[in-house]
């Protein structure tokens, strides 16, 4: 879905949404964009355990018991990790908020 690059067919861009903000008014985020590059459902099983190998917001909410589902997966570099990341849009990434987003992938492409 991301098109400037063709990065090889294992390689994901991953939109996590937490039940809970991670920590309300002080910062208020509830998403996370990350990149898996191989397999991604290890990659989102180290996230949800909040282990050394998870990200510090994963490790933050495992401990507050707040979960995440994963709310979006594109076929994408680690170039388009950090693109989608700059654009701070996560929630309106997020079917959750924006199921307009969801049918209209090529809006990412910009
Ligand atoms: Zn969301």
């Amino acid at each position: 879905m991301l098109q400037p690059v063709s990065p090889p067919d294992d390689q994901f861009v991953y939109l996590l949404h937490f039940s809970d903000y991670i920590a309300p008014g002080r910062h208020p985020a509830r998403h996370y964009i990350g990149f898996a590059d191989g397999d991604l459902a290890r990659r989102i099983q180290q996230h949800s355990t909040g282990g050394s190998h998870a990200a510090r917001i994963c490790q933050v909410a495992a401990e507050r018991h707040n979960p995440f589902v994963v709310a979006r997966v594109w076929h994408g570099s680690r170039s388009d990790e950090r693109r989608l990341k700059q654009r701070k849009e996560s929630p309106a990434l997020c079917p959750r908020y924006a199921r307009s987003a969801a049918n209209t992938p090529s809006t990412l492409a910009g």
